[in-house]
């Protein structure tokens, strides 16, 4: 039998770090990341044939749990009729209108392969529908790893303690503005001075990649007005929160259902709008983004918005952008036959769970004397430690930073031995799926105490 050790020794000799995507190596927590041989429902199992509870869920794709046998068994259909054609087919046109149904503001839909490409594909859209060539970010949001995106990029390279990344031209990122999240005021001054050459702001509308942060109260809505009052366009990225936290993604929480930052108590979930909702909504974006769950687990994303904008794109319009595997059959089937299922009993049932993994875990942190914040938006949380956290909450990338992240390790690696699977870096989130149950909740339950014992004597480095 391969060990988890020998799997990721042989993997680093082929592999840069024996790892495709940074996080997965577990260099923020310290160990031998577990290689995953099999995952069904809310299980994942390695090839060591251990199984863990998952709080990881692919990083977000799995809402209906890994597996999903009516999902796999579209796949296999759509498999044995072929893999990929590179011409157009109706699973997309279906696909697209099963967005456009869930979210109606986006009125044209546009498939490629990954997050990243979805949000340079709208920041190249919106520059060509603007003629401007400036981008606003905020500190700690991510939006993928393309160049002009990765300037104080979050989770990733906070993990990796990087400031940002090497290879990247500083022509490019002289066209990124980085603010401070939740920051007005400094949104504000940003406009007044260069406003008129700000093709786009682009923007999560409830950070979760430096932990979970709550957009403060207006926010968003000032994001718009500012946009609408200087030409610029509004770019909201859905790729984690999109068909996760609500039908009508953190949009329709946010925008339509009105949750503001507080207690994730009472009726707070939007369910399935209608196209009534975008005119009563609090704002609307011009592009959005969406991934993760929109591809139930293969290769897919999407980027959608205003039609007069979408419509900009080629073979329409001027702005290029193509690929040869963009709306994959079997990517395009998994994604449908995952917003099929996705009804509001799966929504009902992963915001109960995620409630209840919260306040399990920050019961036993509190029984066990530890500082710390659990902060939530939505179905997405994750735990903060330390007073400055616990006291005042966490709203910004600097705040995140700033928390005890060296009291992470020992809480992930307790959890990990009583087969609980957690992110492994305290900037992620922990992602529930409608698979997780009773057992889940109770196998939880039964490894908090030992977690937060370890992370109240943990030393700092
Ligand atoms: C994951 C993520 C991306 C990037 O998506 P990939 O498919 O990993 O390229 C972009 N934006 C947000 C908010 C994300 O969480």
């Amino acid at each position: 039998m391969t060990t988890n050790e020998t799997a990721f020794s042989q993997a680093k000799a082929v592999i840069p770090g024996g790892v495709d995507s940074p996080v997965r190596a577990f260099g923020g927590v310290g160990g031998t990341p577990r290689f995953i041989a099999s995952a069904s429902g809310a299980r994942v199992t390695d090839v060591e044939g251990r199984s863990y509870v998952d709080l990881v869920g692919s990083w977000g794709p799995a809402l209906l749990g890994h597996a999903h046998p009516e999902v796999v068994a579209a796949v296999q259909e759509a498999a044995s009729r072929g893999l990929s054609f590179g011409a157009p087919t109706e699973t997309e046109t279906l696909l697209a209108s099963a967005v456009r149904e869930r979210v109606p503001f986006a009125q044209r839909v546009r498939f490629v392969s990954t997050g990243t490409e979805a949000t340079m594909t709208a920041i190249r859209l919106a520059r060509g529908a603007t003629g401007r060539d400036l981008i606003v970010k905020f500190a700690g949001n991510y939006h993928g790893h393309s160049d002009g995106l990765l300037a104080a990029a979050g989770s990733g390279v906070a993990t990796g303690g990087l400031p940002g990344s090497a290879g990247v031209p500083e022509a490019i990122t002289a066209q990124t503005i980085v603010l401070p999240y939740n920051d007005v005021d400094a949104l504000r001054a940003c406009f007044e001075q260069v406003g008129s050459a700000i093709a786009a702001v682009i923007f999560e509308g409830a950070p979760a990649n430096m932990g979970t942060v709550p957009p403060h109260p207006g926010w968003n809505r000032e994001i718009r007005r500012l946009c609408t009052a200087h030409g610029a366009l509004m770019i909201l990225d859905e790729v984690l929160t999109g068909f996760r936290v609500d039908p009508a993604g953190w949009w329709g929480l946010e925008a339509v259902a009105g949750w503001v930052d507080g207690a994730p108590s009472g009726r707070y979930s939007a369910g399935f709008v209608d196209a009534s909702c975008v005119e009563g909504a609090d704002w609307v974006p011009d592009l959005v983004t969406f991934g993760k769950v929109v591809g139930g687990g293969m290769p897919l994303a999407a980027v959608a918005g205003r039609a007069d904008v979408m419509d900009l794109l080629a073979p329409l319009g001027p702005v290029y952008q193509a690929g040869t595997l963009s709306g994959n059959p079997l990517a395009t089937v998994a994604g449908l036959r995952t917003l099929e299922l996705a009804d509001q009993g799966v929504y009902d049932r992963v915001n109960a769970s995620a409630q209840e993994i919260s306040t399990i875990v920050s019961d036993a942190l509190s029984a066990a004397g530890v500082a710390h914040r659990l902060q939530r938006t939505g179905s997405l949380f994750s735990v903060m430690f330390g007073e400055a956290a616990a006291s005042s909450g966490v709203y910004d990338y600097d705040q995140a930073r700033a928390q005890e992240a060296w009291r992470y390790a020992p809480f992930f690696h307790s959890f990990l031995s009583s087969g609980v699977a957690l992110p492994p870096s305290v900037y992620e989130v922990w992602f529930v799926s409608g698979a997780h149950g009773e057992a889940e909740l109770e196998a939880i339950a039964a490894a908090a105490p030992a977690a937060a014992q370890a992370v109240a004597q943990a030393q700092p480095e």
